[in-house]
């Protein structure tokens, strides 16, 4: 019986919020808030709609401690779930740490002024959050999130060295618009718009955006172009893994897709500097955000089908091993259950998961953590049975 605060009402935090909502002997009081509060307000009222319970809303700056703190204070949760965006979870940590509850999120910080992302701002927090016996788990969504526990899983039942690791996400899915994001279309655009990034034999090789490409085949999908791109889970996971000697990321991009990309970078949509317009200063890619569509909407039409896993190669009892783990999700059933496409509910779900796992102390550990670093049994069993059933393959063509 716990009482948990989620800060966020995007897609994500539609999802969280479900599922927490479905869990009560766990969750037993809810808090959802966010910048604007009557994005909180309709998501309650679905809840009650369809599963009869009650959320408590708040309206919050999250960039703002004081704000965090108040917020904090007057609910007095137990864990506070952060799925606003990776520029707040500093000052979510500062006030987690002030006001002594435990903190969780699913995309490592990124500061607004730089397209940068990377666990040292918030590995720097481990000693604070082990003085006050609090815990601080970082990435718990899909990838980052299960794709870790993926590697953990791979790692504690089927190799006793993983050498090669290739994480692949493919969403094959189709939500008929000309161009839309799947998650928050100004952190997914300054994502993938960076040089890629991957780790071999020790060292991080860059490489310009969508330079390598390969056709992989995706169980139950088919074959997908697949384009290598730096992802944050790979820089935890190279660190508590260190025999592996290579670690990769790789995501599907239609030609579409990518041809709409290239016409906004090109007519400098995707910056970040400010350009001042009729007298006010306009970031074209926060302008850019205003205009595409919201993809918390995207799932009333979205067809197909995610499909995201890790392709991996080791040795166990000295022999040549390969084994591949995954779980597809359809984005019609995520919008049955949830009113969300599959990308937020597959971001969402185990983010419920991952806060369950620590409220029942099945993860708990003060300090700060990535989620490869904790037990991966008794989260995969949860997500069996919470809408993301996972599959396994061994000894079988990796094609990478
Ligand atoms: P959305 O943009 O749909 O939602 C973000 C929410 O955060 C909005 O409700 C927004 O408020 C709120 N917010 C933004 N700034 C503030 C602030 N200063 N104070 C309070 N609330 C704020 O994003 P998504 O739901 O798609 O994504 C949520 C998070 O999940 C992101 O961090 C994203 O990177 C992460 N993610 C992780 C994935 C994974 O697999 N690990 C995959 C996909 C996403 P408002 O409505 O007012 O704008």
């Amino acid at each position: 019986m716990a009482k948990v605060l989620i800060i966020g009402a995007g897609g994500v935090g539609q999802v969280v919020t479900f599922k927490c909502a479905q869990n009560p002997k766990t969750f037993s009081s809810i808090v959802l808030a966010s910048r604007t509060k009557s994005k909180c307000d309709a998501i309650a009222q679905k809840i009650k709609e369809k599963i009869g319970v009650d959320i408590q809303t708040a309206q919050v700056d999250a960039d703002e401690i004081p704000q965090l703190v108040k917020l904090i204070n007057k609910f007095s949760p137990d864990m506070v779930i952060n799925v606003a965006l990776p520029y707040q979870d500093l000052t979510i940590m500062e006030a987690c740490l002030e006001t002594g509850v435990h903190y969780m999120d699913t995309a490592n910080y990124e500061p607004k002024e730089e397209a940068k992302f990377e666990y040292s701002w918030q590995w720097a927090y481990h000693e604070r959050f082990m003085q006050k016996g609090l815990m601080a788990l970082l990435g718990c969504g899909f990838d980052p999130g299960v794709t870790n526990v993926f590697t953990a899983y791979a790692a504690k039942h089927h190799f006793d060295e993983i050498h090669y690791l290739d994480i692949v996400d493919a969403n094959a899915g189709d939500h008929g618009k000309a161009f839309a994001t799947n998650f928050n279309p100004e952190i997914n655009i300054r994502e993938i718009t960076q040089n890629g990034k991957y780790y071999e034999n020790g060292e991080w090789v860059e490489i310009p955006p969508f330079s390598i490409m390969k056709s992989l085949n995706y169980p139950d999908v088919g074959p997908k172009n697949s384009y290598v791109l730096f992802h944050e889970e790979l820089e935890s996971l190279v660190k508590h893994f260190p025999k592996i000697k290579r670690a990769r990321f790789w995501m599907t991009f239609g030609d579409e897709y990518l041809t709409h990309l290239r016409v906004i970078q090109n007519i400098g949509m995707a910056g970040i500097e400010p350009v001042k317009y009729k007298g006010v200063d306009v970031i074209p890619l926060e302008f850019l955000k205003a205009v595409l569509p919201n993809p918390g909407d995207l799932g009333e039409n979205y067809t197909g089908q995610t499909s995201i896993g890790c392709r991996i190669k080791g040795i166990k009892d000295g022999e040549e091993k390969t084994y591949y783990i995954w779980n597809n999700c359809h984005h019609q059933d995520a919008y049955n259950e949830t009113g969300t496409q599959g990308v937020s509910y597959t971001t969402g779900v185990p983010a419920m998961i991952g806060a369950m796992m620590m409220l029942q102390g099945k993860w708990y550990k003060p300090g700060v953590w990535n989620v490869e670093q904790m037990d991966p049994d008794p989260f995969l069993e949860k997500l069996n049975t919470s809408g993301l059933p996972w599959h396994e393959a061994i000894n079988v063509d990796l094609e990478l």
